[in-house]
């Protein structure tokens, strides 16, 4: 084995490792408070809800433990048993190694890939998700749902796929910014719009009717100058009872949404106040930072692919050869291996990109309870999502601060009634 491809496997093998060692900790630490509801909660939840939210958890995180055993393992036979580099020169052989070719058998890889984890996908939403009530979706949404994602991929995701490789024949050395801005322009476009040509694919999206609910929820976002075209219901109770709110798209196109889960479970001083959370993460620059960060991590992450790309040790390290020349056949393994590396580089990178969400949710808070002149609506409404979801009450601190984007409750709660 060459040095690096030792690096690549020291890095995969210590993300399996951490991530089962947290899990570990957390289901240890969830076991500890079990038998008692701690006192923090007492008010907030009873005894029964209490052991199905331990129940749940603990579900969640052995079922989370084998996908890690099972992802390690397929990552690792993927990368270094060179069935990828036989399986390239396959195609090549039958399809020859033109631009379509060649996107043709990068796209059979990820399709490929996403088939192996479907009984995993189904695994979770029907039985796991199912067991503790929160699946709604029948087996016809689920296999729509893969049909249609497929469908997405190959018109949305193929085409892109081919001019980034027709870019990289075309302009050389300096391919990687030009698709870097391709790639960024095409996920602008996409964001602008999914909300009027995407979502609406999945979910049934209905204006908020008349009435004081609605009255209000325009009054806040006039109050806080986020002008808004309309408040919609989306029907998120068709694939399961978690519930959300978010807004999506941009200038023009903007538009709020509420799960219609939400809009169940909150009174309506609860779901304005949810909202206000959600327009001070726009009033905040929070969208616009986060755009911009992940922007700026594709093109450093383009740089590096186009580096890689001539390095002749990092081909060989994963079985493939090396050809000098802008090909997209040449350069198809750099497309490849870090686009299979990434979750891994992701994962130490991650716990990073946590602590700036969970600021971002303290400013959102603080936002909201300006806005609406008292925190006690949200803390209300951040108790029912809680108890709705059967979110984890007692993480272990690690585990928390490694995984989570939003601070937990009780962090809060305690930033709500402070200052
Ligand atoms: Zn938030």
């Amino acid at each position: 084995m060459s040095p690096f491809a030792i690096i690549a496997l020291v890095l995969i093998l210590a993300r399996a490792i951490a991530e089962l060692w947290l899990s570990r900790l957390n289901q240890w630490h969830v076991r500890a408070h079990a038998d008692e509801v701690p006192t923090t909660f007492c008010g907030m939840v009873d005894r029964p809800t209490y052991h199905r939210s331990i129940n749940y958890t603990l579900a969640k995180s052995r079922f989370g433990d084998a996908v890690t055993v099972f992802d390690t393992a397929l990552l690792i036979a993927i990368l270094f048993t060179g069935v990828l580099p036989w399986a390239f020169g396959e195609s090549a052989a039958a399809f020859g190694t033109s631009v379509f070719a060649v996107a043709g058998f990068l796209f059979g890889v990820g399709i490929a890939l996403s088939i192996v984890s479907l009984p995993f996908g189904w695994y979770a939403q029907f039985r796991l998700e199912g067991r503790f009530g929160f699946n709604t979706t029948t087996t016809t949404t689920w296999v729509l749902d893969r049909l249609k994602g497929f469908l997405l991929a190959a018109l949305l995701g193929f085409p892109l796929l081919t001019l980034v490789l027709k870019l990289i024949e075309w302009t050389g050395p300096s391919w990687w910014i030009w698709t870097a801005v391709v790639v960024i322009v095409f996920q602008l476009l996409l964001l602008l719009i999914a909300p009027a040509v995407i979502m609406p694919l999945f979910n049934k999206f209905t204006p908020l009717p008349e009435g004081s609910l609605r009255e209000r929820l325009f009054a806040l976002a006039s109050r806080t100058d986020f002008p808004t075209r309309s408040i919609e219901v989306m029907d998120g109770s068709k694939r399961s009872q978690h519930s959300n709110a978010f807004f999506t798209g941009f200038g023009h196109f903007r538009k709020i949404v509420l799960f219609d889960t939400l809009v169940a479970q909150l009174t309506e001083p609860e779901l304005e106040s949810v909202l206000a959370h959600e327009i001070g993460h726009y009033k905040l620059h929070h969208v616009i930072k986060t755009m911009a960060a992940s922007i700026v991590g594709e093109v450093v992450g383009f740089a590096a692919i186009a580096w890689l790309a001539r390095q002749q040790w990092f081909y060989r390290a994963f079985g493939f050869e090396y050809h000098v020349g802008f090909a997209a056949a040449n350069v198809a393994p750099a497309m490849l291996l870090p686009g299979l590396l990434a979750g891994t580089i992701i994962f130490w990178i991650s716990p990073v990109i946590h602590i700036w969400s969970r600021r971002f949710e303290y400013d959102a808070d603080a936002f909201a309870r300006a806005t609406t002149g008292e925190a006690q609506s949200l803390i209300e409404a951040l108790h029912k999502l809680t108890k709705k979801n059967l979110s984890n009450l007692t993480p272990h601190p690690l585990y928390s601060s490694f995984y989570y984007s939003h601070p937990t409750l009780l962090e809060r709660e305690r930033a709500l009634r402070s200052g």
